[in-house]
């Protein structure tokens, strides 16, 4: 027997996050009839710096880590994007991730580009020094780029407010003076803002009510499955419970816990605050995270990494409404698939970005050394990201297409508008 070259490869199809990036951007430039010059500047990364750098374990031996930061775009202002601390991170998903920042912020009405940093490492198994001098030495390595008028990072998988502290002292410490707007999601003693650590969360929340409310769909009692139970998935679930919503499965990357009658989020919190990890919380029944995605639920959340719902399992998800808290969650394959069986999928690019609309608050009032209240925060953030939900899904409606292609339209034609007031240099 003889195999043709157009035979499809066998088993199941794995997604280049930058590949689909750019597709998604090819796709919005094609809709907007985009000018050649243009989408040629605008599907590439401006700048990619790779960094390798050696750290002292605490037994005395070296190891020498790779890291990245990478500029998308600079047409609106100056880089905004997070820092990611995960053994999977590669340039290509740093790259896919910088550009996702450019559509957001522009999006969000935002004076900032698009960026993203990321180490290849797995912080849980570093001591807490450790993590410090590593952090120390990326932030030192990739100072070159970063800085309260040029590059302005943030945290995102596994970074806290501890990393951004140690980053915010590094580059103060090469200074000579303190400067608290290198960096954002900051602990509040050092120029934090109120509201950033549940900022993520709170967005997706108010972005999910919001669409439920469009949609027609009930709120109470709206059955929502959480993937991913950090900094994004925590909060969302823990305020649409609040607001009403059961919350029937959690998870992981060790794994999750469903109960259709409903899960404790509060306490699911604490026991992962306590252990680390879900594993062993008594509210509920164990399911794997393949399983959580196809549970017949009216939300999901996707919380955790990208390329979570793809081609292999679009067909099986059942939720009518899938609220991208996580960045790239869904492949373009997976778009079309969940299109075509008529779930409403809210993008990425507005659904997380409560998370940048407050840093740029914590950036605003680090400048100003003038610092708000809380609740005019979050009055602020709730008003914004109904603005990007409001624009990305009249703009859907008008063209005929789905919120995603809506929301690049709007966002890559202002990054496009920028780009042509402010000419090719020389
Ligand atoms: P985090 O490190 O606080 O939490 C990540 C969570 O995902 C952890 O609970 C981890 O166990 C879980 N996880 C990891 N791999 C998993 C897998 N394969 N299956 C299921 N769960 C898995 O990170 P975070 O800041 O909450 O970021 C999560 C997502 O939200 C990322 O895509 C990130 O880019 C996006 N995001 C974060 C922010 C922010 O402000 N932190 C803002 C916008 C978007």
């Amino acid at each position: 027997m003889t195999t043709t070259v157009s035979e499809a490869p066998a088993g199941p199809v794995v997604d280049n996050p930058w590949e689909n990036a750019q597709r998604q951007f090819d796709d919005a430039a094609a809709l907007l009839g985009l000018e050649p010059g243009l989408q040629a500047v605008l599907r590439q990364c401006k700048r990619e710096l790779i960094v390798h750098f050696p750290v002292k374990r605490d037994n005395g031996d070296v190891v020498v880590f790779e890291g990245f930061r990478v500029q998308h775009n600079l047409g609106l202002g100056p880089a905004k994007g997070g820092i990611r601390f995960h053994p999977g991170v590669t340039l290509d998903e740093v790259r896919a991730l910088a550009m996702w920042m450019t559509w957001k912020c522009a999006l969000s009405g935002l004076p900032y580009g698009g960026a993203k940093g990321g180490v290849v490492v797995d912080p849980k198994a570093l001591s807490l020094s450790e993590l410090e001098r590593l952090t120390r030495r990326y932030a030192t390595d990739i100072s070159v780029l970063i800085g309260p008028e040029s590059d302005i990072p943030a945290p995102d998988v596994n970074t806290t407010p501890q990393i951004m502290a140690w980053i915010m002292d590094t580059i103060s410490m090469s200074r000579g003076y303190s400067t608290p707007a290198v960096v954002t999601g900051k602990p509040l003693a050092i120029g934090g803002s109120r509201g950033r650590n549940t900022a993520t969360g709170r967005g997706v929340a108010v972005i999910t009510l919001l669409t439920c409310k469009r949609l027609g769909v009930p709120t109470s009692g709206a059955t929502v499955a959480v993937q991913g139970f950090g900094n994004a998935g925590t909060h969302a679930a823990r305020l649409l419970r609040e607001r009403g919503c059961v919350v029937t499965a959690v998870s992981d990357s060790r794994g999750g816990i469903t109960s259709p009658r409903g899960i404790d989020v509060d306490a699911a919190i604490e026991h992962k605050r306590r252990t680390g990890s879900l594993e062993g919380f008594a509210g509920g029944d164990a399911i794997s995270n393949d399983d959580l995605l196809e549970l017949p639920v009216d939300i999901l959340i996707p919380a955790a990494l990208e390329n979570q719902i793809t081609s292999n399992n679009a067909e099986r998800v059942h939720a009518r409404i899938v609220v991208e808290a996580a960045n790239g969650p869904t492949t373009p394959r997976a778009d079309a698939i969940l299109e075509r069986r008529g779930v409403t999928v809210v993008p990425d690019i507005v659904a997380n970005a409560g998370g940048v609309i407050v840093s740029y608050f914590e950036w605003v009032q680090d400048l100003q050394s003038f610092f708000w209240a809380e609740d005019e925060i979050n009055r602020r953030l709730e008003t914004m990201v109904e603005q990007a939900l409001t624009d990305a899904w009249d703009q859907a409606d008008a063209r005929r297409v789905s919120m995603r292609k809506g929301a690049y339209a709007v966002a890559v034609d202002r990054v496009a508008e920028a780009m042509r007031e402010r000419g090719i240099y020389p």
